[in-house]
C-alpha cells in the first residue's frame, strides 16, 4: 500500500472501504461514501477501485489506471477520501478477502467496513472465502431508492448467525446515477452533465471512453 495512505490512515479508528469497479465514478458513490463516513463515524474512506474483477471477465472494462484517475479526480477535495491502487496493481483476479486481509495485517487495531453497492452484496455468498469476508470487515450496502434488501441480509444472517449485527444497509437517493447508464448515454451521445463531476465528464470526453 502506498506510503502516503499508510500515514494518514494510521490513528484512526474505523475505516471505511469503497470497494467498486467505478466504470466510471459518479455523484452516487460519493454521496454514498460520505453518507456511510458520517451514518457510521468512520474516519477515513479508502476508495479500491478494483483490478481484475473475476466476476467481469467478459465485460469489458476500462483500462484500471484510468478508472484510477478518475476517482482521484473526484475525491481530491475531501480530506477524508482516499484512493489506493492496491487492487489494480494487483496480479490476476482481484478478491475482496485478500484485499481486507492486507488491510487488517497493516491497521489491526482498526475496525473495517466495506461499503459497496447492495447489488454486488447480492452474489457475496458466492465470493471466495465470502465468511472470512464477514469476518475480517463490517459490511455496509448501499442501496438505490426502493431496493429491497431485507432478504438478503436476512439469508446471509440465517446462514452464518455471527453475521448478525455486522451487515447494514443504508438507502442512497443519489445513486440513481448508475456507472452503466451513463456509459449507455455516452454510447447514444446523450448528456451526462450533472451525473458526475464536470472533470471527469471532460476526461471521458477527451480519452474517448464508452463510445
Ligand atoms: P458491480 O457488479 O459492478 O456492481 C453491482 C451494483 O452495485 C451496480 O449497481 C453498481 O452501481 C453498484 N456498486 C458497485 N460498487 C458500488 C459502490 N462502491 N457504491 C455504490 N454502488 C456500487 O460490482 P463491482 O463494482 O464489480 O464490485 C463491487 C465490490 O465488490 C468490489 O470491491 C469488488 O471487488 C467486490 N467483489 C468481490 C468479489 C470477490 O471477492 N469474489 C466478487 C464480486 C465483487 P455502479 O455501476 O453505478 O457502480
Amino acid at each position: 500500500m502506498e506510503a502516503k495512505i499508510r500515514e494518514s490512515i494510521a490513528g484512526g479508528k474505523k475505516l471505511g472501504i469503497m470497494g467498486g469497479t467505478f466504470d466510471p465514478i459518479h455523484y452516487g458513490h460519493m454521496v454514498a461514501a460520505e453518507t456511510a463516513r458520517i451514518e457510521f463515524g468512520l474516519d477515513r474512506v479508502l476508495f479500491i477501485p478494483t483490478g481484475s474483477p473475476p466476476h467481469k471477465e467478459n465485460r469489458l472494462i476500462t483500462d484500471a489506471s484510468l478508472r484510477y484517475e478518475m476517482v482521484e479526480m473526484a475525491i481530491q477535495n475531501n480530506k477524508n477520501f482516499m484512493v489506493s491502487r492496491m487492487e489494480i496493481d494487483r496480479e490476476g483476479p482481484t478478491y475482496t478477502v485478500d484485499t481486507l486481509r492486507i488491510l487488517h495485517s497493516i491497521f489491526p487495531e482498526q475496525e473495517l467496513q466495506f461499503i459497496t453497492g447492495t447489488d454486488a452484496l447480492k452474489e457475496m455468498l458466492t465470493w471466495r472465502e465470502h465468511e472470512e469476508v464477514i469476518k475480517l470487515a463490517r459490511i455496509i450496502g448501499v442501496s438505490r431508492p426502493g431496493y429491497d434488501s431485507k432478504n438478503l441480509i436476512e439469508k446471509i444472517s440465517r446462514m452464518y448467525p455471527f453475521t448478525k449485527n455486522r451487515i447494514a444497509q443504508i438507502e442512497i437517493p443519489a445513486l440513481a446515477i448508475s456507472s452503466t447508464d451513463i456509459r449507455m448515454r455516452v454510447a447514444n451521445n446523450k448528456p451526462i452533465r450533472y451525473l458526475l463531476p464536470d472533470e471527469i465528464r471532460l476526461f471521458i470526453k477527451n480519452k474517448g471512453l464508452y463510445h
